[in-house]
């Protein structure tokens, strides 16, 4: 038999069952069947006696006769009994399912080892549905003391292949021998990594001996799993690098140095390391494709401007793409106020740009009147011509997807733009390394001096009139507060409703015009939002009622107090997001994060980190542990969610070792035309139809 053998020429399983297996498990090779993997192991190492047995709730297993098999009721109420006793007392087994089948199968005097739960029954112990494994099988793999479990379908069962069935098979493919399973790995990869030989990987990973066995086997494969990731991501990240030219920018300039010396402030040791590794990847001629990742608040915006800086002095523009119009409209406010004085033209370029400015725009682009475009995804859905474009920013990464940063780079450019994808989600740096592992990293990691820690407090709604208390008594003091409210698509209507609630009950307690009230929701046109925000911004109102558009970088110093509504339905990512809204003035900020009284266990962890942690990445390793890693955004297009084995929270080390191996290898065949074979063919045996990364790749 060999590796891509389709399952009908496999003994015992015939056209009709392969048929089957493709339809509900997507089984159609040996190669796929092998790679079902068990889910869970049963520990058969222990064989107890009848007399030892008490009701539990684990499953065990017993040893012995069957002594009598009567068939009770008919119709509905049909059972089948058995007695099976062995040399200290006697059990019941019951049937209420299959009885037909299983009266052929246990005649009186067979021997069998029985696994299931024992329930107490009028006195009598029973097994119901006990699985039965005959005492001369069980005897004949007594090594396989963890006995692995199948995932399976209803449907499946139906048809008799029950995990049990497919075990057999899996124990009769790999006992037949393939003859095309050697070792896929060259013996100095191997040994770099100190792991088993595949075809010993694959018995123990179906059949270990030994949790040590085991762990060998899971170990080997994840290596070979996480390798293949690893290459398509390097490989992709040279081929990038490759591709085109882009503009070199030797120079820094004497504005650079100007901006630099009115700062006002120190730049923390982060942020010009950060200034420094982009200087020199944009003296490169080819293109940066650098991630900048940093917690909020942590000044990514000055380490972009003054990239901007550096492309203008190079006679470059550089345009930086933000998620929302509101965001746009601050960054270009804040930017223009810095560059202007400087002589460096600043302009706007979002979805509610008349067209008449946008022509204009357009025109002072080609003739390169313009060094800093700011805008939202409008800037890469029409034709703004591109031809002076050196530097593309992107902040916020997370609601742009691969596909949209592809679209900067377009075929029609002679050169490539550089581009720097700046971060606020800080993601562990295992999944950074493969989420992002086609980008090179920067991380500023300390926020500048002088910030003090947020105050975070969990309240339920029996404690609202003293946070209402607490508001009153912020704002009196001049401080400004927001209050966020969840909105997710399934239950729209139903979260508007409590916006509005919750916006009402504000105004009924604070009373304009002795107060003012904010309120911006994604309902509202461009124009709205961007006129509350305003007033906001400006400290014409006190309070900010919104949903989560503004989670994503708006700076208002004076607002000290967050409040978030409803915050279990939060994400922890999102929730560090939203306090990260707070806390960048002078004065002692708090984040209150207001709950029902019922809460979750998951939710109540959540609740905890926060109020414990600020450290956005020990808040992403806890999201990644509660989560997954579907619960980071810029997962789903990167092919981890395919990854079998490997998880991401705990197998960092293996992870890191994996991506340095991956870099070597493509750097070395950097200049053949191909890959070694071993490495295609590993490539291809990780290539499936559920893995989209390949497709990327
Ligand atoms: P983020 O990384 O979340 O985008 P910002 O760039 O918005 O953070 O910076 C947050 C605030 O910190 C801004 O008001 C900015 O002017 C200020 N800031 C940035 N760098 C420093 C620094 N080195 N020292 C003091 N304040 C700084
Ligand atoms: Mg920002």
């Amino acid at each position: 038999m060999q590796w891509h053998t389709p399952l009908t020429y496999i003994k015992g399983i015939g056209p009709q069952r392969a048929l089957w297996l493709k339809a509900e498990l997507n089984i159609e090779t040996l190669k796929d069947l092998l790679f079902h993997f068990p889910f869970r192991y049963n520990d058969r190492t222990l064989v107890y006696k009848i007399s030892e047995i008490t009701e539990r709730e684990e499953f065990i297993q017993i040893k012995g006769n069957i002594t009598k098999v009567q068939i009770q009721g008919s119709g509905f109420k049909k059972r089948l009994h058995a007695v099976c006793c062995d040399d200290t007392g006697c059990v019941e087994l019951v049937w209420f399912k299959g009885v037909k089948w299983m009266e052929k199968r246990i005649v009186t005097g067979s021997k069998w080892v029985v696994f299931g739960k024992a329930t107490r029954y009028k006195n009598s112990l029973s097994f119901a549905h006990p699985e039965l494994t005959s005492l001369t099988e069980f005897e004949q793999y007594q090594g396989a003391h963890l006995d692995p479990v199948y995932s399976t379908t209803e449907f499946l069962k139906s048809k008799s292949l029950d995990s049990n069935a497919i075990k057999r098979i899996i124990r009769q493919v790999l006992s037949s021998g393939i003859s095309d399973l050697p070792e896929c790995l060259p013996e100095l990869v191997k040994s770099t990594l100190n792991c088993i030989s595949r075809s010993t990987a694959f018995n123990q990973i179906h059949f270990p001996k030994d949790p040590q066995a085991l762990e060998d086997a899971r170990k080997r494969l994840k290596y070979e799993e996480m390798l293949a990731l690893q290459l398509r991501m390097q490989r992709l990240r040279l081929r990038q690098k490759a591709q085109k030219p882009s503009v070199s920018m030797p120079i820094i300039g004497p504005l650079f140095n100007t901006f630099y010396s009115q700062l006002g402030f120190e730049l923390t040791q982060a942020q010009k390391q950060a200034i420094k590794e982009i200087h020199n990847d944009l003296k490169q001629n080819s293109p940066m494709n650098r991630l900048l990742q940093g917690d909020v608040g942590s000044g990514k915006t000055i380490v972009a401007v003054m990239a901007a800086i550096i492309a203008h002095s190079n006679g470059y523009q550089t345009w930086l793409m933000v998620p929302t119009e509101i965001l746009a409209q601050q960054h270009y406010q804040g930017i223009s106020n810095v560059l202007n004085p400087l002589g460096i033209q600043v302009r706007i370029l979002t979805g509610s740009t008349a067209a008449r400015d946008r022509h204009e725009i357009n025109t002072a682009l080609r003739e390169n009147r313009v060094s800093v475009l700011i805008g939202t995804h409008a800037l890469i859905e029409d034709g703004i011509p591109m031809n002076r474009l050196g530097l593309v920013i992107i902040d916020e990464q997370h609601r742009f997807g691969v596909a949209q940063r592809a679209k900067l780079t377009q075929p029609s450019m002679e050169t490539m733009p550089h581009v720097l994808v700046m971060t606020a989600t800080p993601i562990p740096r295992t999944l950074a390394m493969t989420v992002y592992g086609d980008l090179d990293c920067t991380l500023i990691n300390e926020l500048p001096p002088g910030r003090k820690p947020i105050i975070t407090r969990h309240a339920t709604e029996s404690q609202r009139l003293s946070v209402l208390g607490f508001m009153r008594a912020q704002i009196e003091q001049g401080r400004q507060i927001y209050v966020v409210y969840p909105l997710i698509e399934e239950s729209e209507t139903l979260d508007y409703q409590n916006l509005q609630q919750g916006y009402e009950s504000l105004v009924q307690e604070f009373q304009p015009p002795h107060f003012q009230i904010s309120i911006v929701h994604g309902k509202m046109s461009n124009e709205q939002k961007t006129f509350e925000m305003n007033r906001f911004v400006k400290g014409q109102t006190q309070i900010m009622v919104a949903t989560t558009v503004i989670e994503v970088g708006v700076n208002v110093p004076n607002a000290s107090v967050m409040v978030i509504e409803s915050s279990e339905r939060f994400g922890l990512a999102q929730l560090h997001q939203l306090r990260g809204r707070v806390g960048r003035g002078t004065d002692q900020s708090y984040c209150i994060l207001m709950t029902g009284l019922k809460l979750s266990q998951d939710s109540r962890t959540r609740m905890k980190t926060m109020v414990q942690s600020q450290n956005g990445f020990e808040i992403s390793e806890m999201d990644l542990k509660l989560r997954g890693p579907g619960s980071i955004e810029g997962t789903r297009q990167s092919g981890l969610l395919a990854l079998k084995l490997t998880q991401l929270a705990e197998d960092s080390p293996l992870i890191a070792q994996t991506r340095e191996l991956a870099l070597r290898l493509v750097q070395e065949s950097q200049h053949s035309p191909q890959f070694p074979s071993w490495i295609q063919e590993l490539l291809s045996e990780y290539q499936s139809s559920t893995n989209d990364f390949s497709r990327i790749a």
